[in-house]
């Protein structure tokens, strides 16, 4: 039996407060924030809380990207709030736009009747440019002419760094991250961390897990216990799941995914992982097969399956210590007994709101902990202790 991805596997890297250690030497990192020049409130938003809770202290550049250039006031007013540490790049057009491959006036079909199907900005063509974008985006054929330099993970911009902290616009971090999560994720060989665990849509991704699963059995990949846990979730009740939005996700074998994954709005994580050979050759098998467009197929439910097959369970961190919230999912830790700031360094607003209990291992959460950190319709639970009897095998 193959370890399963417990809390034993993944403990916090720190359960108090920490004075930050403004001297120690940083990660090779970046934070990363795709935006519109139309959400210039909410962008400011996200990086405003960011630097108040971490940044402030460990002062990593701010990458910031987007399709259209940007507006000067987009540049002015978000480099000042990332403490004149931001970058602003254009992705450049190849990489937004359809595979030359791809019919594109079907394509363009198929999303109409998606809007019209309903699944979350299924009807948007630039949102499936996103998804696949941030899955592992390739030029099409105009890679193969001029060098593999066109991928996600290797954008220019990106392309020396190593570990990238994604962000979003409109998304309050609600605790005080007073260690380096760069330098702790390298130092327990961590590759992948997340805040949220969700049920992804089943209908914006129909044909994924076939999908997948056929790459899988192609490239005779060994069972994992991270994939399985993954697997055995779906027997979950859920009262927004039918039985028709799981039944896609059966494979030959009689395996399920559950459609848990984790929430890609924020990720921290090693990009060596996506650049690495495995992770490319399965978005490129994912491409070719046209769900990008044909389907709406996340780059959430891309990387979490990715993970799931190609990582250890020991090397995907909870961060279950980071008050994270956006759109109305949210993740808010209980504080830690006693573990105030060191006053030197305490933040502006100085309430924790999150009740302080034994156990608690949030820093100065100022989010509301009543309302509990894992809802029900949050699969996280499963993801971090799958005890379930009815397992998934593959
Ligand atoms: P949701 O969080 O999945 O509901 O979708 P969002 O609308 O927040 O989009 C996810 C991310 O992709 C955000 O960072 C957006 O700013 C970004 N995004 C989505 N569509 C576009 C687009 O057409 N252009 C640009 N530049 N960014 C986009
Ligand atoms: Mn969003």
């Amino acid at each position: 039996q193959v370890p399963r991805p417990t809390k034993d596997l993944d403990a916090p890297f720190f359960t108090t407060c920490q004075e930050p250690d403004v001297t120690a030497e940083r990660e090779n990192a970046v934070l990363v924030m795709l935006a519109r020049n139309s959400e210039r409130q909410k962008a400011k938003r996200t990086i405003r809380s960011i630097e108040a809770h971490f940044n402030k202290w460990f002062e990593y550049p701010v990458l910031f990207l987007n399709d259209q250039p940007w507006d000067a006031r987009f540049i002015a007013e978000l480099n000042k709030t990332a403490g004149g540490r931001g970058i602003f790049e254009v992705i450049p057009k190849e990489q937004w736009t359809f595979p030359d491959w791809i019919d594109q006036d079907a394509a363009k079909e198929s999303i109409i009747a998606q809007g019209h199907a309903g699944a979350p900005h299924a009807g948007k063509e630039g949102y499936h440019h996103m998804c696949r974008f941030y899955s592992g985006c390739k030029g099409g054929l105009v890679n193969l002419l001029i060098i593999k330099s066109r991928k996600f993970y290797q954008l220019e911009a990106l392309r020396k760094y190593k570990w990238y902290w994604r962000l979003e616009p409109d998304v309050d971090f609600t605790c005080a991250v007073t260690y380096d999560p760069f330098v702790q994720m390298a130092k327990h060989k961590k590759v992948y961390g997340y805040t949220i665990a969700l049920w992804e849509v089943g209908k914006s991704c129909p044909g994924l897990f076939h999908a997948t699963t056929a790459w899988k059995t192609l490239k005779g990949l060994p069972s994992s216990s991270l994939w399985s846990a993954m697997m055995e979730a779906s027997w979950m009740p859920f009262p927004f799941r039918s039985l028709l939005s799981w039944l896609p996700h059966r494979d030959a074998s009689g395996d399920v995914w559950s459609l848990c994954h984790f929430w890609s709005n924020f990720e921290i994580a090693d990009m060596d992982f996506f650049r690495s050979r495995a992770y490319q050759d399965y978005f490129e098998y994912l491409d070719r097969k046209g769900g990008f467009y044909q389907e709406r197929w996340g780059d959430a439910a891309v990387h979490s399956l990715a993970i799931g097959m190609l990582a250890d369970p020991q090397q995907v961190h909870h961060f279950e210590d980071i008050g994270y919230r956006h759109a109305k999912f949210y993740q808010c830790p209980a504080n830690a007994l006693g573990g105030q700031l060191p006053n030197s360094l305490s933040l502006a607003k100085n309430k924790p709101w999150s009740p302080e209990i034994a156990g608690g291992i949030g820093c100065r959460c100022e989010c509301d902990g009543k309302k509990g950190s894992n809802f029900q319709p949050y699969c996280l639970d499963r993801l971090k202790q799958p005890n379930s009897p009815k397992k998934g095998r593959l």
